[in-house]
């Protein structure tokens, strides 16, 4: 899928032809979204929003175009309804302080899984900290995914939010977000979506799920670094308090009283990333053009065939087998003894033979404390991967084995 669009994948590492298997960490980019960068500030830098020259009303419409296209991409009811971050944890961050400065209070319970990235874990602990409130988890069944019947028993009228993530970074499972949102509307509570995996690998309809928020990043989706999004119902973002103050997100400002500006620029405090979003604009072009369901089943059938690759292996245990799964597989390699080889040392071994894989907790402790491991071997796809990749990323695995047994 037009690999030649993103120069980076010809480079060798180690002498040896790079395949890029860590994309849920980070994607590399289209030519598209660099020469998007380059044109911004070759030709039209300057502050949005407040210019009445030229460049300004220029980059200013060319920032509300990528807003736009956001909105369109997971079918927000508006543009209103997007708020520019500086990616996911900045996205879930500002949510838990607004949220729950007007929302939370003492002995109330906010939801998250065991098998949440720390971004989706910290943030709402810090506010629980703050607000003496209470973070209730959902645990896993033994096949790993989140157990629903223990859900419900949680749910209860003390229950202010619940978050979750939509496809698991470490596990690649994709989790039943419909049926967690309508058991939660059920009681009236609010469901945040961590989407950071989701939405560059599923065509993700905020409608459809009917979530209250939606986070990602652009980085994960062939678009810029310290760029993302908080995706809100708009019902919400009237209610909610701006989670930073500054310029932008005003209305009037005098020493007496402050009054905030319309949506969504209440939550934009500051000059916003106008180049990320133009470039990420490009980035959401790249993908409509070849088309998400497109993009959707070619890497499901990659990541099938990854999945299966491994499972051949003898001394390799791959975590959730035949699970919904997008994009990544976690997996680790044991001795003949049954001894686990530290998935550091696995990840090396391939680096060196021109793989790129993540290893460790994935920033995810409390998923890798449940599967009792000081790590997992992740291999994750993206659309310009192929099945030589994965056949590569196998015979180098082979080999990295080989030397340990
Ligand atoms: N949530 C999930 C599920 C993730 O995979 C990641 C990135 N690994 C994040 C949150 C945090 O994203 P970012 O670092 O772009 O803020």
């Amino acid at each position: 899928m037009r690999r030649e669009d993103f120069p980076i994948l010809n480079k060798q590492v180690h002498g040896r032809a790079l395949v890029y298997l860590d994309n849920a960490a980070t994607t590399q980019k289209p030519q598209v979204v660099m020469d998007a960068i380059i044109e911004a500030y070759s030709h039209w830098n300057a502050n949005v929003h407040r210019g009445v020259h030229h460049l300004s009303q220029v980059a200013t419409q060319n920032h509300e175009e990528a807003r736009k296209k956001v909105a369109k991409l997971i079918h927000a009811q508006s543009e209103e309804e997007i708020i520019f971050t500086k990616g996911t944890t900045d996205s879930i961050n500002m949510l838990a302080r607004s949220f729950g400065d007007a929302m939370v209070k003492e002995g109330d319970e906010i939801i998250v899984s065991q098998l949440e990235h720390h971004s989706n874990i910290v943030p709402w602990q810090m506010l629980c900290e703050r607000k003496k409130a209470v973070m209730k988890v959902i645990p896993l069944r033994e096949d790993l995914s989140l157990d629903i019947e223990a859900f419900k028993g949680i749910l209860n009228k003390k229950t202010r939010l619940v978050s979750v993530a939509h496809v698991s970074n470490v596990l690649g499972i994709v989790n039943p977000i419909k049926e967690i949102v309508k058991l939660a509307h059920e009681k009236g509570i609010a469901v945040c979506v961590d989407g950071a995996q989701s939405v560059p690998h599923l065509a993700v309809d905020v409608q459809k799920l009917d979530c209250d928020f939606l986070v990602f990043s652009a980085h994960k989706m062939y678009g810029p670094t310290g760029l993302g999004v908080l995706y809100g119902k708009k019902k919400w973002l009237d209610k909610l308090p701006p989670a930073e103050g500054g310029g932008e997100m005003i209305e009037h400002v005098s020493f007496e009283k402050t009054t905030y500006n319309v949506l969504p620029y209440k939550f934009e405090a500051g000059t916003p990333n106008y180049v990320g979003s133009y470039a990420f604009g490009k980035a959401i072009d790249y993908m409509q053009e070849i088309g998400l369901e497109n993009i959707a089943s070619y890497e499901n059938d990659l990541a099938k065939y990854l999945e299966q690759q491994l499972s051949t292996l003898p001394n390799i245990h791959v975590y959730a087998t035949n699970q919904p799964k997008a994009g990544a597989v976690s997996f680790n390699a044991y001795r003949e003894d049954g001894t686990l080889i530290h998935p550091f040392d696995v990840g090396v071994l391939l680096d060196r033979q021109g793989v790129a894989v993540r290893t460790g907790h994935h920033c995810a402790e409390p998923l890798i404390d449940h599967l009792q491991v000081p790590g997992t071997v992740r291999a994750s796809v993206a659309m310009y991967n192929t099945k030589e990749d994965i056949d590569t990323f196998i015979t180098a695995l082979k080999k990295a084995i080989m030397m340990f047994l």
